[in-house]
């Protein structure tokens, strides 16, 4: 993996967390970027884990 895939203030949990996956930030959409700069969710990835199945 790369450096990036570490935990984000986004992250529901850290990456291969059982019961979690990637999913695209909804703070950017995925695109990493707000209005100001780097997304602060993602830290600029787009993409932030989160809880998947279930719920
Ligand atoms: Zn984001």
């Amino acid at each position: 993996m790369t450096d990036t895939d570490r935990a984000k203030p986004g992250d529901a949990a850290p990456p291969g967390t059982t019961g979690t996956g990637e999913n695209l930030c909804r703070h950017c959409n995925g695109s990493g970027r707000i209005e100001s700069g780097p997304c602060p969710d993602c830290a600029g990835t787009g993409k932030v884990t989160e809880p998947i199945g279930g719920a």
